[in-house]
């Protein structure tokens, strides 16, 4: 149903053609705060661009596309018996399986009768004289709510690469994030990437495996680590079931919240012989264990971090049949682990195919411009049938800054942010936004993303539930605990080696305008102390906010 039609069916029962909330977003964050308010006994819409639920899982549609986070520790954990009912076929889910599994969670709950779809937000604006919000759409459609709710996700505003020519190029071009729905068919085809972060990793190989030639145009290497993928039994999946609690009890206590956990001892501290044997289990091990449960000075000491970065250097060195390659592939601007560690399979053998080809922009040849052929680098023109930009996301507050968004008296959120650091509180209220509560907004804590999700939502749906035992309307935050709170990020990040390094989780893109300081984007301190300060917030009766 459109806005239009529920405001019409509204008026006509005699109703304002209000909603209680507006989400914006219809992914695992706007699905789960939808599911939330309903038992509140709110109305709410869900606003989405797509065409059907999914967000991050419905556009990156890539070949290779798949978590890096354990499949069974991905799913929301509110339903037991959506999780007693649901098979997850492997330990790291491809993107397909999960948008399967998004969908049956939508089907079951039926939340798609309060989502519109095609439906993108171009504008937010706070009425104070109303205590509301008025949202508009792209289309010119416009509706109100006193609640907004951003569920826009950290990583959906994709960036195209600033280069000269960008649009000139004949054949297609993707962007992962923007993958089409019909499978692309490589074969035989002779295709340019460029980028080698998380997503480009995951795509290589699979392209490899079809197009006649992959032509890949690396900036800067990534440090990457197997995932070591691999199939769910039945039995298997019966018996990860059957441990659940405890499963998700164990992540509610890891500083990540994922199954991971960092080893207590130091690099620095053990023997060579002991810290060798503990990384090449690591690096045999599925998941993250290698970046997030090192030891604990490896992403803090720049020696440990040294020896960790070399030992990865070494795997690459002997993954990679040509040395000349394999040089190109080890990152020397940064060490391992300070760039969160994209999870492979069959990245680094992919170059020792006969049509994987590596171009080093930066020390090889540069990329003067793309053509109606391909790209001109310094060199040659390169001609393709296919381009694929891999060029990642305007990071955590890219998604927030492409919606005019405007508290009392009309200040824009977008030049707030963009003037410093972003202000708020907990990352669940911005500074100055009344009644505007965010689902993984910056400054929050993350790690896993669904169960930062869900202790987000968890929180707003106990916030709302407050207000509406006490009759209160508005809420905001208070300026003294936005200070201590984005005083407590800012000195969580120092000390981390990730802090000095550029890349979307400080905020640096060389593709956005205005996007070439570093700021600090999470809370990068311990996710179980998070829990814990935001479950006191509740429990104390949201002392720290304001309400009118
Ligand atoms: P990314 O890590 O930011 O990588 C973008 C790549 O494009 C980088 O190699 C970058 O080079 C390159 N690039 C950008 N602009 C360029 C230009 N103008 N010319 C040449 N190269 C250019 O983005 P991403 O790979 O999409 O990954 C982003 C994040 O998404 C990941 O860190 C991860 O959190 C998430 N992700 C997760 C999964 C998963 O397994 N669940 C999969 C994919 C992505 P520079 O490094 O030099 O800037």
């Amino acid at each position: 149903m459109t806005i239009s039609q529920t405001i019409a069916q509204q008026r006509s029962a005699g109703k304002a053609a209000d909603f209680d909330a507006i989400i914006i977003g219809g992914g695992i964050s706007g699905m789960f705060m939808l599911y939330r308010l309903r038992e509140l006994g709110m109305t709410a819409r869900v606003f989405e661009t797509g065409t059907d639920i999914g967000g991050t899982w419905y556009w990156n549609r890539y070949p290779g596309a798949r978590f890096d986070s354990e499949s069974w520790t991905y799913g929301y954990s509110f339903s037991k018996e959506l999780m007693q009912e649901w098979d997850w076929k492997e330990h790291f889910s491809p993107q397909p399986d999960t948008l399967e599994y998004l969908n049956h969670v939508a089907d079951k709950f039926d939340l798609r009768r309060d989502m519109q779809f095609r439906s993108t937000v171009k504008s937010a604006h706070w009425d104070e004289a109303t205590t509301t919000w008025t949202v508009a759409l792209e289309s010119g459609e416009q509706a109100r709510s006193r609640f907004l709710i951003t569920a826009v996700g950290i990583l959906s505003a994709y960036t195209l690469p600033a280069i000269e020519g960008r649009d000139s190029f004949r054949g297609p071009t993707y962007h992962p994030a923007r993958w089409p729905h019909t499978p692309v068919d490589f074969t035989g085809k002779r295709v340019g990437v460029i980028g080698t972060g998380a997503t480009a990793i995951q795509a290589i190989p699979e392209i490899a495996k079809q197009a006649k030639q992959v032509t890949v145009f690396q900036r800067r290497p990534n440090w990457a680590a197997p995932l070591h993928n691999a199939k769910i039994s039945k039995a298997e999946m019966e018996e990860i079931k059957s441990r659940y609690d405890e499963i998700y009890a164990h992540c509610r206590q890891t500083s990540s919240w994922f199954i991971h956990q960092t080893d207590p001892r130091k690099a620095l501290d053990v023997s060579p012989e002991e810290r060798e044997a503990f990384w090449e289990k690591l690096y045999a091990e599925p998941g993250f264990g290698i970046w997030i449960g090192n030891f604990s000075d490896v992403l803090s000491d720049e020696r440990a971090n040294a020896l960790m970065s070399e030992f990865v250097a070494r795997k690459i060195r002997q993954r990679v049949k040509d040395p000349a390659v394999a040089e190109k592939l080890i990152p020397k601007d940064h060490g391992f682990g300070t760039r969160r560690v994209p999870l492979e399979s069959g990245y680094f053998e992919a170059y020792n195919r006969d049509n994987v080809h590596l171009v080093d922009v930066i020390n090889d040849e540069t990329i003067e411009r793309i053509t109606p052929n391909g790209v001109k680098t310094t060199r040659k023109e390169h001609e393709f049938d296919i381009l694929v930009t891999a060029t990642g996301f305007d990071g955590v507050t890219g998604a927030f800054d492409r919606i005019d968004l405007r508290g009392p008296g009309g200040t824009s959120l977008k030049d707030i942010w963009k003037a410093g650091q972003p202000r708020t509180y907990l990352g669940m209220l911005a500074d100055g936004f009344p009644n505007m509560l965010m689902v993984l907004g910056p400054h929050t804590a993350r790690g896993n993303i669904p169960h930062a999700i869900e202790h987000c939502v968890n929180f707003h749906a106990g916030l709302l539930s407050f207000m509406k035992d006490k009759n209160y309307t508005r809420v905001e935050t208070r300026p003294e605990q936005v200070a201590e709170w984005t005083e407590a990020v800012i000195k969580a990040s120092e000390g981390l080696l990730a802090s000095e390094i550029d890349s979307w989780q400080t905020g640096v893109n060389r593709n956005v305008e205005g996007r070439l300081e570093r700021r600090v984007l999470g809370y990068n301190g311990n996710g179980a102390h998070f829990r814990k300060r935001t479950d006191d917030t509740a429990r104390g009766g949201y002392r720290e906010l304001r309400f009118r």
